[in-house]
């Protein structure tokens, strides 16, 4: 088996009552059936627990959207009283992330925590996986392990195109983009072994094919993105500020293009964050494709994602110059830290909400 980790991944410690936003609040946590029983025996002893379950819904109950367990001083009840053994799996294995392929399991530091995306953005050096490998073996019915094959290089052709700080992040994106609307029609057409033809072009090296260059040049112009940005509002809002942080990045950013020219120059500003936020998406959707053929719509997330993600930042914090907003709140007057700020509330809207990836992937398959 190889294990492919997140670089810093083992360096992870979660900062507690320091966080400014803990996984506490704002989602429903689901229990595991074996910690379910665990807390039920726990229970008969511990009123808090009790009150706490709710047994059916397999889950925490919330107060004021936060959870039960949660204590004043930001501290879990069930950690603090009873060792970090007690929680579920959920709450134990956050924010580490796993995808799991044939012989395969791939580890990232979800980007919806602050203190993982504090590590992601303020890291200059490139994001990469590091691969360990065991004797483990194992199958996976009906796993198709030539696509998957072609999905890890193809994934490696983009790791060393977005990393290249030579280009500009704008190239490098829109590049992101026309590479994966090829990849997406190669396996529509049943040509999986034409996937290693593909290449990325970088706009700078006129290619020959029209189709292509158009839609490297259209990819981010004003009316496109306005069209693909409305699916903001469609969201299913996770967090009570949601609706109001999509209107603020329409009324701010779609007003006028000269206002979305700005966000390209913010992103130009910090290409190395935001070089990382594409790698993060990449590197934790990408190879999913394998399950649902669905390759165009992992790279138009993370691709668009990372637009929002500065959208919010410049809608929140007007011209940027100090970065302060309705968005950063009390968290920081740093630019750097206003932008882990939206890149985690971003992320929690979207990241652990099948509902909303089911639909940002279906809406971005429709726009190809
Ligand atoms: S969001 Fe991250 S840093 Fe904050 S409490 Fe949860 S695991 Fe810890």
């Amino acid at each position: 088996m190889y294990y492919l980790k997140q670089k810093n991944y083992d360096e992870f410690t979660c900062i507690a009552d320091k966080c400014p936003e803990n996984c506490c609040s704002f989602w429903q946590i689901m229990v595991d059936d074996e910690s379910l029983s665990k807390y039920e025996k726990m229970a008969e002893a511990d009123d808090r627990i009790r009150n706490a379950l709710d047994i059916q819904g397999k889950c925490f109950r919330q107060t004021d959207g936060g959870c039960n367990f949660l204590d004043p001083d930001g501290l879990c009840h069930l950690q603090r009283t009873y060792g970090e053994t007690a929680l579920c799996d959920t709450c134990r294995s956050y924010p580490r992330h796993v995808e799991e392929f044939e012989n395969v399991r791939e580890y990232t530091l979800t980007l919806s925590c602050p203190e993982a995306a504090r590590m992601l953005l303020n890291d200059t050096s490139p994001m990469e996986l590091v691969i360990s490998e065991d004797d483990e073996d194992e199958e996976f019915e009906d796993f198709d392990y030539i696509l998957y094959d072609k999905l890890t290089e193809a994934r490696e052709k983009i790791k060393n195109f977005v990393q290249d700080r030579s280009i500009d992040i704008l190239t490098r994106m829109k590049a992101m983009l026309v590479f994966a609307k090829e990849l997406q029609e190669k396996l529509d057409d049943d040509d999986i072994f034409g996937m290693d033809d593909v290449q990325l072009m970088s706009g700078e090296t006129s290619d020959s094919d029209p189709l292509k260059t158009e839609v490297f040049d259209s990819a981010f112009e004003f009316e496109r993105l306005k069209h693909i940005s409305s699916v903001l509002f469609r969201l299913e809002p996770l967090h009570d500020d949601w609706m109001d942080i999509a209107g603020g990045i329409w009324d701010k950013v779609f007003s006028d293009s000269a206002e979305l020219e700005k966000v390209k120059a913010l992103m130009e500003r910090h290409a190395v964050p935001a070089e990382q936020i594409l790698m993060f998406f990449v590197y934790t959707y990408f190879c999913g494709a394998v399950y649902d053929d669905w390759i165009y719509s992992k790279i138009a997330i993370a691709v668009y994602s990372t637009i929002w993600i500065f959208c919010m930042l410049y809608a929140g914090g007007g011209d940027c110059a100090a970065g302060s907003d309705q968005i950063t709140g009390t968290f920081s007057h740093n630019e750097t830290d206003s932008l882990i700020k939206a890149a985690w509330s971003y992320a929690r809207e979207t990241e652990h909400s099948d509902v909303n990836l089911d639909l940002l992937e279906g809406w971005f398959m429709d726009n190809m």
